[in-house]
């Protein structure tokens, strides 16, 4: 028999807690709450909770500090560590790695999906005692009507009083405009509304909050160097929150947004022409496409925040705001990072063209609009995206299950392959390459638990994540499945629900797993060894279909100074902002790489060198404005210098390329740095109008 199990859930926000307090508590488990980390102190005195779930911000101290505290006298108890935007991977690291935590989570969560994740995290990770891990949905204290009931009632609760919380976020943001000591007070409000709000299916207001509590700390941290326009900024984006609660508020489903079935990928068109949306729409919805279309940039934002998109198509000459101000908006929402986008215009200038580039936009399409020019631009799109939804292989004998999972699978933009005997594995691994397994523990004549230890006797698929399946319920077989080595276990008959969801995890970990594997942690850019696969990769794709391609090695000016005058860890600032900058101003298929120290490369395939030289002389321009910050009072700049080298003219392999382009990077220093040295055109930092052309040969 299993004891009740008990998670403390530790979270500044009240209506945060009660929401998941109810769905855990709806799923057996004894919740305790505790609003700040000196109050979960208290409560670790006289109890010992299986599971802790902590926020990154408390109000009386960072989440990571309250953990490395408890931390000291034990080792044991699982934490969940949430946090309201992926904050680096060191940070990752030094979470899930020195401080034992099991799991970071992001908010906006989606409580019934995040409360599945804590059940799995309880049963695979049984520390406390040996118990075997307990029956999948084994004692649903509350049967789910009753707990939609009560989320719908909570729900409802909290839609009455998001006005006011606004309201008073409002006094606090102009209480911290007198008085900058009061800043962050209102952080800490916005704080609570980006982190709940969210988790209440207001998504939207959730993205906003946060917003508005990233400006904030920004004023809260240098409050004499705020940028020009930081309080237009605020109060905008409090605007937009009152709306966004208003508009969600009337349309208010019962029970959250989860429960409504959302699609794996729509696309997102945007053109302030009613005429135009329509026809795209047609054209879109013949190709069995999920569109949805938005009249105006506010609009845009509004839907992109509370659905998932495959990519995004954007008309340049929005009304009220740009579609290029639109695009990168759009990245910055949570998870849109890597958005795929594709911009519109009449307009064919090669400065559009570079714009478009510059915001990571993937295609640019002419207007009017042409049906087979908008088809193939979306089929290449989502053919790049569904290439990223993962692989997942199915071993499996009972055909009308197969049938059944790879529906399912497919659904989510997941590409599938399914095979019946073990004697098809070996070549199905390696043709297909999957990013997890599917393997039925029931197979004739063999058991997938062999087939398991077997796999994981092989040096190459040690790591690949294995889910296994099977109609046996006895704790027996369980036990040996994990032993055999499956990181996972789901029951059949399965729920659609449970099995997404468990799929989906094993993915985000396969992905987190590469993510470090290939990615320079402090930059957040590729590593130089699968740069070059991909470099490789990309080259003879460009001499298949005869296409040029564009490289430049960037390297930061008078670096040694900056260590010097400052210090190794500012110079890393440095590193991570100019490598921030490169991951949102390029398109998702353009490579970037940390080639070494203070040393980038990034390559555009498919373009010519004038392009590359354009979009990235606007970067390095880019660049030479950040600010940062030394120490207390004193801030300085940096500038870099680029060579730039591409296909054909200057070379066809990546060593050719990559010389040529540290040759003109030898150039572009000789000639005073701060400059672009290209094949046809070199482009001197002009003072103040930044990087303009001289001549072209
Ligand atoms: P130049 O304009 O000629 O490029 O001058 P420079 O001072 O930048 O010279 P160089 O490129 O040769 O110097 C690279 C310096 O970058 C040397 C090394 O100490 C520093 N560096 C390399 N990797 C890192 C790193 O990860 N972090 C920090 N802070 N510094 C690094
Ligand atoms: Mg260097
Ligand atoms: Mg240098």
């Amino acid at each position: 028999m299993m004891e009740e199990q008990c998670i403390l859930l530790l979270d500044g926000d009240t209506e945060f807690r009660a929401l998941l307090g109810a769905v855990l508590n709806a799923r057996g488990y004894r919740v305790l709450e505790a609003a700040s980390a000196q109050a979960a102190t208290t409560v670790l005195l006289t109890e010992s909770p299986d599971l802790v779930i902590v926020d990154g911000l408390l109000p009386d101290l960072p989440g990571v500090e309250w953990i490395e505290s408890i931390r000291q006298g034990d080792a044991e108890t699982l934490i969940v560590y949430l946090s309201a935007f992926w904050r680096d991977l060191a940070t990752f690291q030094r979470l899930t790695q020195e401080l034992g935590v099991s799991l970071v989570a992001y908010k906006p969560l989606d409580p019934l999906v995040f409360a599945e994740t804590i059940g799995r995290l309880l049963k695979l990770e049984p520390r406390r005692t040996d118990s075997v891990p307990p029956t999948v949905g084994s004692a649903p204290a509350e049967p789910p009507d009753t707990l939609r009931a009560r989320m719908a009632q909570l729900r409802e609760a909290y839609t009455l009083e998001l006005p006011g919380k606004l309201d008073e976020l409002e006094a606090r943001i102009d209480e911290a405009r007198q008085r900058p000591d009061a800043a962050k007070q209102a952080a800490s409000s916005a704080h609570r509304l980006r982190g709940t709000a969210g988790a209440y299916g207001f998504k939207l207001v959730g993205v906003l909050a946060g917003k508005i509590e990233d400006l904030l700390s920004e004023y809260q941290s240098s409050p004499l160097r705020v940028r020009r326009n930081l309080w237009t900024e605020i109060s905008r984006a409090l605007e937009d929150a009152r709306l966004a609660a208003r508009s969600q508020g009337s349309t208010s489903r019962v029970g959250l947004q989860s429960m409504d079935t959302v699609s794996a990928g729509t696309i997102l068109f945007v053109d302030d022409d009613a005429d135009v949306r329509r026809t795209a729409k047609l054209f879109l919805r013949k190709q069995l496409l999920d569109v949805c279309v938005a009249g105006s940039a506010p609009e845009a934002l509004h839907k992109a925040a509370s659905i998932k998109l495959a990519a995004a198509i954007v008309d340049v000459h929005l009304k009220e705001r740009s579609g290029f101000d639109l695009c990168r908006e759009l990245r910055e929402l949570p998870g849109k990072e890597n958005l795929p986008l594709v911009l519109m215009s009449g307009d064919q200038r090669l400065e559009t063209r570079v714009a478009a580039t510059q915001v990571g936009a993937s295609l640019f399409i002419e207007k009017p609009l042409r049906e087979d020019v908008l088809s193939l631009a979306v089929q290449q799109i989502v053919d790049e995206t569904s290439a990223r939804h993962g692989r997942v292989l199915l071993l499996e004998d009972d055909p009308d299950f197969a049938k059944h999972a790879e529906l399912l699978l497919q659904a989510n933009d997941i590409d599938t392959r399914a095979i019946v005997t073990p004697a098809e594995l070996p070549s199905a691994l390696e043709e297909f390459r999957p990013d997890l397994l599917l393997l039925d523990i029931d197979l004739p004549n063999t058991s997938g638990v062999d087939v398991c230890k077997a796999l994981r006797m092989s040096v190459q698929w040690q790591t690949l994540p294995i889910l296994m399946i099977t109609a046996h319920v006895d704790d027996d077989m369980r036990i040996e499945a994990f032993r055999s080595g499956a990181n996972d276990f789901i029951s059949k008959p399965v729920l659609e629900e449970e099995f997404n969801a468990r799929v989906d995890m094993q993915l985000m970990h396969a992905r987190l797993l590469q993510e470090r594997a290939e990615r320079d942690p402090l930059s957040g850019l590729m590593l130089r060894r699968p740069f070059l696969e991909a470099l490789e990769q990309r080259l003879s794709e460009a001499h298949r279909n005869e296409t040029p391609l564009a490289l430049a090695l960037i390297d930061i000016d008078h670096f040694k100074q900056v260590n010097d005058g400052f210090g190794h860890t500012y110079g890393d600032t440095v590193i991570a902002g100019l490598g921030r900058l490169l991951r949102q101003r390029f398109r998702h298929e353009d490579l970037r790489c940390r080639w070494g120290g203070e040393e980038f490369i990034v390559v555009l395939p498919g373009q010519k060198a004038e392009l590359l030289e354009r979009a990235l002389g606007r970067v390095l321009k880019e660049l030479s404005e950040m600010r940062f910050e030394a120490s207390d009072r004193t801030t300085f700049s940096v500038t870099a210098s680029a060579g730039v080298a591409a296909r054909p003219d200057d070379g066809l392999s990546a060593e050719a390329l990559i010389r040529r382009a540290d040759r003109r990077l030898y150039q572009a220093k000789s000639n005073g740095r701060n400059r672009i040295v290209g094949p046809s055109s070199h482009y001197p930092d002009e003072s103040r109008s930044g990087f303009r052309k001289q001549h072209i040969a």
